[in-house]
Formats: C-alpha cells, structure tokens, sequence
C-alpha cells in the first residue's frame, strides 16, 4: 500500500490533544477553559470533538472526520517526532458481555492492528473502557490462538492435530449430530459454550432439533440472579435506568466494580453526580461499596430478608403506587385462588397485602441480617422516597451458590413493583424490552430422556 498523502501538517496546525500538550492545568476552572478552548479549535476545522462525560477530562479522542487517515506520533521514537499513519477501525469488545466500543488503530502500511482505544462514538461505552479492553490486542497477537480447525490424531490428551478445512471439521460434526437426531437419540447431544449472550437463539436452535442438552457458564454463575427476574417479567436480565434514578440499589460486589458492566458504572457515577443516592449489599467493602451512600454487610444469603422489610416498610406506610400495583398486578387472580372469603376488590386485595408481609418487620431483618432494624428503617425509607425513580441490580454473589438464592432478585423486584418503577425513567427495564429475543422454547418428547 503506498503511504497515503497526509491531509494536514502535524503538529503546528492539528492539535491532537490540545489540553495536555500545553501543560498540567492547575485547577477544574483552567481544565474547562482549555476544554473550551479545544472545542473551538477543533469545530472550527468542522470536526467533532469528543467532550468527556466529566466535563474535563477525555476531550482528546480522534474526530471521526478523520478516522480514515488519524496520524499518531510514535512514543518509542521520542524526542523524533516519527509519524504513523492509522484507519481506526470500530470493534467491540468482548472480554466481557458488555460489549464495549474499541476502535482498533490498523497501520496503513502493513494493515497490522497496533493498538485498541475507546471509541467515543459506542452509545453505551462512550468511549471509556476498563483496562482490559485496550488489552484485547494480546489475544489478536498470541502466537498460542487457534486459527483454523483442528482434529486430534493421537490419543485424546496426547497433544497430537491435524489442520483440517472448514469445510472438513463442519461435515463431520453435522454428520454425527445428524445421525444421533435421525436415530433419535438427541439425549445424547449436549451443547456447550461459554456465555451465551444472544438471548434464547441458540436454544431455539437445539429446540428445532428437539436437544434440550444445553450448558453454559451461566449455569454455575448467574443463573440463580436471572431466575427471579426470569419469574417477574419474562426477561432474566434487568437493564436499569441508572443515570436517571433517585435512588440505585445494588447487591453485588462486583456489579459496578470496573472490570464488568462498565457502562452501568458510567450511568452510576452521573447519576451520583446529580445526587442520586447509593446502597450497597455486600458483605465486602467493594470499590462499588466505597462509593455508597449506604454500604450494608448482612450476613451472606439474607438479602431477601431486608428486601422484605423495605416491600414491608413501604406496604405499612402506603407508599406503593397504588396504580401501578391495580394495573399490573394479578390481584384479582391471587383473591379468588386463596381467599375465595374476601370480595374481589382492590381495598380486600390492600388489606391482604398488608396481612401478607406484616411479618417482615424490621427487627425480623436485623435478626436475619445481622444490621441493626434502626440502620435499616432509614435505608427503607430513602428507598420509599425514591417514587418511580428506583433503579436496581442483583447479579451474581449474593444470588449465586445460596440455597433459594434466586428469591434474592424476586424479592428486589417486588420493591420495583411496588414503588411503580418498572419502564419508568429512572427505573428498571427488562434487557429484552428493546431488542429481537425468540419465543420461549418448547421441546418434544425424546425417546427414553423422560423429559420433554
Ligand atoms: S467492561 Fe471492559 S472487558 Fe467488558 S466489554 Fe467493556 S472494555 Fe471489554
């Protein structure tokens, strides 16, 4: 490829990044100045500039206007100023299921990606990435990758492969498979992969030839968190209006710590920001936890107690958005199956409402818990305030590897539904709600599984 004509001369009329090439600025007022400055320095040349959501910090990414020809001096030549010349490519990240936004600076002499940066343009990453992202350029270069099809020939465990075509390793694979479904004998296909994250298409596939033998990672992860949002809406996965919520309540250790669901962190720190209010449930003191404005420790797997008393506390106090609750809950149903003695109307449902969870007291909570009732009860109460703009998240930790951990997440979800912040701004959204997801499965009977 011949070298491509540069487009500008560098760096007396681009400046690349304006804000640190002049010096350390001393205070926030002289970083938003020379922000300031930036921006019109760079919309004059009809570029976009790329402000960070801090107000003073990121304002350095590349204009996509020149995205197809960026010039980066090379930081190993230094004090020379050594020219390359990059294409930065949009990818995405998956380290993990966040998928983040990366742009891939590709060499245009030799088309070798060098490096992975944010990219500014990706609606939910925005640019900013956990350290692993940009780290994704070790699994593009590891000579240890595999980058065709392999078949053992020596004895399993002995290290021994053969290179073999596509074409070779997909007939093969099919043709087994084919003739276990033909001889029906699907109970004996099982189907493994790490994380599936393409909501229920895979499923659908085995479903179409009746295989219900289906593992992941998620088995032994998430799944006890999902299944009680999976009983709730439909949806195993909750994707909450973080950045506009009143009040965010999260149990997890992990949940926003950095390495994972880095666009939910984003959201959290600029609704913080704005003076949402934060709780946290987890038994260690978590990066997630340091930024709290209530950090909880209960005793692991009682987490469902203190959801209880926060549903319980906003019951007595009739705080539930009572409209809400007529509209979307299946009050009617649950009178006429268990109390067939009481009037099919919402004030008997109400009444029935507070019987049921009266029990949940505070001090039942502490003692579940190991938090005193009083720490609790001004918890509870923030959480009442919160209206419709309640949003939440349980994930793994305190739902996983507990006995009925999954009722966890069903119990946080009954908050929501009480409060009325379900599809509210602010509130929690199924992660379905906006995207393709197929059907619920169902697979036939297969002879001799005893399952269907
Ligand atoms: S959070 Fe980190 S690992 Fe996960 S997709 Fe984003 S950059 Fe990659």
């Amino acid at each position: 490829m011949s070298k491509p004509v540069n487009q500008f001369r560098w760096p007396e009329e681009v400046p690349v990044a304006p804000l640190f090439r002049r010096g350390r600025p001393t205070s926030l007022s002289e970083r938003a100045e020379r922000v300031s400055a930036a921006r019109t320095e760079v919309e004059a040349r009809g570029e976009t500039f790329y402000q960070g959501p801090s107000g003073v910090h990121l304002a350095s990414f590349p204009p996509k206007e020149r995205w197809d020809d960026w010039v980066d001096l090379d930081s190993r030549a230094w004090p020379r100023r050594e020219e390359h010349h990059y294409m930065l490519v949009p990818t995405t990240c998956f380290n993990c299921e966040s998928a983040c936004g990366l742009l891939a600076y590709v060499d245009r002499d030799d088309l070798h990606v060098r490096k992975f940066e944010g990219n500014p343009e990706h609606p939910g990453s925005r640019g900013r990435n956990c350290a692993k992202g940009p780290a994704t350029l070790n699994q593009v270069t590891d000579p240890d990758r595999i980058l065709y099809p392999l078949r053992r020939v020596g004895e399993r465990g002995s290290g021994q492969w053969e290179r073999v075509s596509w074409d070779e390793a997909l007939d093969a694979i099919a043709a087994r498979l084919r003739k276990a479904i033909v001889e029906e004998r699907q109970n004996e296909i099982m189907v493994h992969l790490g994380r599936p994250g393409e909501d229920g298409y895979t499923e659908k596939v085995l479903a179409s030839w009746g295989v219900d033998g289906h593992n992941s990672h998620t088995n032994v992860c998430s799944s006890g968190g999902r299944t009680g949002y999976q009983f709730w809406m439909g949806a195993d996965r909750p994707s909450p209006d973080h950045a506009n919520a009143k009040v965010i309540y999260l149990i997890s250790s992990h949940l926003e710590t950095g390495h994972y669901f880095n666009p939910h962190a984003q959201r959290i720190t600029d609704a913080r920001a704005n003076g949402a209010k934060l709780i946290v449930l987890d038994t260690r003191l978590s990066n997630t936890a340091t930024h709290a404005d209530w950090w909880l420790s209960p005793q692991p797997g009682s987490e469902g107690a203190i959801n209880l008393a926060v549903a319980q506390h906003i019951i007595a106090t009739g705080r539930y958005d009572r409209e809400f609750v007529r509209k979307w809950w299946n009050w009617q149903e649950y009178l006429e199956a268990c109390r067939p003695d009481l009037p099919v109307t919402f004030e008997a449902f109400e009444g029935e409402l507070a019987t049921l969870y009266a029990e949940f007291t505070f001090d039942y909570a502490a003692q579940e818990s190991g938090i005193d009732a009083a720490t609790l009860a001004e918890m509870a109460e923030t959480v009442a305030q919160a209206g419709t703009r309640f949003s939440s998240h349980a994930w793994r930790s305190a739902a996983a590897s507990n006995l009925g951990g999954w009722q966890i997440t069903r119990t946080l979800i009954l908050i929501s539904a009480l409060l009325g912040s379900i599809g509210t701004e602010g509130g929690l959204f199924a992660n379905a709600w906006n995207k393709f997801v197929p059907k619920p499965i169902h697979t036939r009977r297969t002879r001799g599984s005893g399952r269907s």
